[in-house]
């Protein structure tokens, strides 16, 4: 599959892991809590562009440099795959490693790949055991890491005997505090479910995210929160937004045009074992601009404050995410384990 493309053709191939998210180093700010040191950065994706020496790809982890794929497949041709983000922490005391909730992005990948109609080419246990393999191969102490799985349609044409391969590619990730951030509404639209559900984590889907966040950037905003096609609050680029009004925790369903997050299914739990009611409904633009808390929730952005929406100051402290979010952090490092976060050991 990838690598018998790779040998003919590696002058016209594209690598596969190229990572797009935050460069953003400036602003550094110690934070100690729970006796580990956090950098808190201004940038909300702080992993960096990095260049891993293994990538995992045709069964085996083998050199980034061999991580190619052909021009003409449809991978590239029609930007046809179907991805996830895991990520992986070092667990309090620095011995163990555990992802989080592998199953459920295994889950999330099968459905996404189920509705492009892409086959997925391995079992539950064979991701696990690939996401391992790839970990263990970068890991380092102390680092926590960002895992981006692909499923990368390599053979194949207009769904005529389509071929996938499993790429995992890692990185790693200070132990940064998410950094606050200000974000604007943006122009661009989410898709609605009849034109490219946004249930599907494809790289097609982040088309339109690219193009908030490019004019999010012009307009001094790290990341950008869409509207759906109804004008209502979809989610943000890479994140879904969780806000607070009169003491209740609020998220626009899935079907208002968000990802079925897996971060906010764990701040559910979380909510509710801290007895803070958590709703699910449509959220007006307008109600940004006066909500008393505001956070965006995700793997990579796992709970960052927002301190402004548009030009509209946030109040500025956040009292009952701060417990949401603290309670995420114990339970995702082993802190203080929590019932809503599976972790699988590596
Ligand atoms: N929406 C989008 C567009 C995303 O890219 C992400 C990150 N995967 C999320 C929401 C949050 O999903 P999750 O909690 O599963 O990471």
């Amino acid at each position: 599959m990838i690598h018998r493309q790779m040998g003919r053709q590696v002058a016209s191939s594209t690598t596969v892991g190229s990572l797009q998210t935050g460069q953003g180093q400036e602003n550094e700010k110690e934070v100690r809590r729970n006796g580990m040191t956090q950098t808190a950065k201004k940038s909300l994706y702080a992993l960096g562009l990095q260049q891993p020496r293994f990538a995992y790809f045709n069964g085996e982890v083998r050199p980034w440099e061999e991580a190619t794929l052909h021009v003409s497949c449809e991978a590239v041709n029609r930007g046809l795959n179907v991805f996830e983000g895991l990520k992986g922490y070092w667990q309090a005391g620095g011995v163990e490693f555990g992802i989080v909730e592998l199953r459920r992005h295994y889950d999330r990948l099968s459905r996404s790949a189920r509705l492009l109609h892409i086959p997925v080419p391995v079992s539950y246990e064979e991701f696990r055991d690939a996401c391992s393999k790839i970990v263990r191969a970068l890991y380092e102490p102390g680092k926590d890491m960002w895992i981006r799985a692909t499923l990368f349609v390599v053979e194949g044409h207009w769904g005529e005997s389509t071929v996938a391969d499993l790429v995992l590619t890692a990185y790693h990730q200070a132990k940064d505090a998410p950094a606050p951030v200000a974000v604007g509404v943006s122009t661009w639209q989410r898709s609605s479910d009849i034109s490219l559900s946004p249930r599907i984590k494809s790289s097609t889907n982040y088309q339109v995210a690219r193009l908030a966040r490019i004019e999010g950037k012009k307009r001094g905003f790290s990341e950008m929160i869409l509207l759906n096609q109804q004008g209502r609050v979809a989610e943000a680029t890479g994140a879904c937004v969780l806000l607070v009004r009169d003491g209740c925790v609020i998220t626009p369903p899935a079907s208002e045009g968000r990802l079925e997050s897996i971060t906010l299914e764990i701040v559910r739990k979380i909510c509710h074992s801290l007895a803070i009611p958590f709703i699910e409904r449509p959220v007006d633009r307008t109600e940004l601009h006066i909500a008393d808390e505001i956070r965006l929730v995700g793997t990579l952005a796992e709970l960052a404050p927002v301190t402004r929406v548009d030009e509209y100051e946030l109040p500025p402290t956040s009292p009952l995410t701060d417990l949401i979010a603290e309670t995420f952090w114990d339970a995702v490092r082993g802190v203080t384990p929590h019932p809503a976060v599976e972790l699988t050991f590596v």
